[in-house]
């Protein structure tokens, strides 16, 4: 859970965790199954599938990445397994966002001797506004494909640390990348506006938010503002009423890590649409709606348009 204090509970199962995978390294070193192609290539190690997909962009052919949460997982809270420190143990770099998000991934990196970057250095945060997150930055940065930009120059350093012959490659793959990230970017703002002006609000389940409505100038408004008990409390709810009434927001929206339920509710009680699934902290698998960063804020994109619109029958 993404809680500022950590209970006795959350204590002893990370202590649970590090013995377990400790004593698993000591005993499986010699005759681990291989979870990376034993090639001789570098492994990267991401916390959650968006990075892994904008890292395997970036590495090419020279390098392993994956993932340590699977596509679907609730990523703030999750709690890693003796499994993930052990492959992750074998890496030779180890990257996270930042900003708060992997609450449990401090401890988890302090349990392992790997190398890690944090790719979202050098973005400039927002602010979370509301509740008992206040004043600490929002960490959803990468749902900025401008931002994303910058998460590319970052892994372009780390992989040439650890691949230097890999430079000139890294380079290029990041800057055909980044003509990619500029046109979702771009049909991202074109899309918005042909929202009415009056129509131009996010409303989604987390806050999750803030950096997309930035760059698409739109209003963002949210139940909770970060993913932690996943339960939205009565007042949230009935301010979210409020706000959806009193701006007479025609379709509300919830992500697809989270229950909905607290969404429906919202648009029961007002009569806005209930606009779809958005993606944000997990992709989909490889056969769902958003296996790549690309697709998910092409898909985010699409969401929100046809759901404020009334177009598309959501
Ligand atoms: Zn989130």
């Amino acid at each position: 859970m993404w809680k500022i204090g950590e209970d006795g509970r959350a204590r002893l199962r990370w202590s649970a965790v590090i013995v377990a995978a400790v004593v698993t390294l000591g005993v499986v070193t010699a005759c681990a199954p291989q979870d990376f192609p034993d090639d001789g290539k570098p492994v990267v190690v991401t916390t959650f599938t968006v990075l892994a997909d904008i890292a395997s962009v970036v590495a090419g052919d020279r390098i392993h990445v994956r993932s340590i949460t699977k596509p679907g997982a609730e990523i703030h809270g999750y709690e890693p397994t003796p499994g993930d420190m052990r492959r992750s143990a074998k890496a030779d770099l180890i990257i996270d966002n930042g900003l708060h998000l992997e609450s449990w991934f401090t401890r988890f990196v302090q349990a392992l001797d790997v190398p890690h970057v944090v790719v979202s250095d050098g973005v400039t945060p927002i602010d979370i506004a509301s509740d008992a997150y206040a004043g600490k930055p929002n960490p959803h940065a990468w749902m900025s494909p401008l931002n994303v930009m910058i998460y590319v120059d970052n892994m372009v350093r780390a992989f040439t640390r650890i691949d230097p012959d890999g430079r000139a490659e890294f380079e290029a793959n990041a800057a055909s990348y980044k003509k990619k990230l500029q046109a979702v970017h771009d049909d991202l703002v074109t899309s918005l506006r042909t929202v009415p002006r009056t129509q131009r609000a996010l409303v989604t389940c987390e806050g999750a938010f803030p950096y997309l409505t930035r760059d698409a100038g739109i209003a963002e408004r949210y139940i909770w503002p970060v993913n932690a008990e996943q339960q939205a409390t009565p007042k949230q709810v009935s301010a979210t009423i409020d706000y959806v009434r009193d701006n007479q927001v025609p379709a509300v929206f919830c992500e697809s890590t989270v229950s909905n339920r607290p969404m429906k509710q919202v648009a029961s009680a007002t009569g806005a649409r209930f606009g779809g699934t958005l993606y944000v902290d997990s992709l989909s698998a490889a056969d769902g709606p958003v296996p790549t960063y690309l697709d998910l804020i092409r898909h985010d994109t699409t969401t929100i348009v046809s759901g404020l619109t009334g177009q598309g029958n959501r």
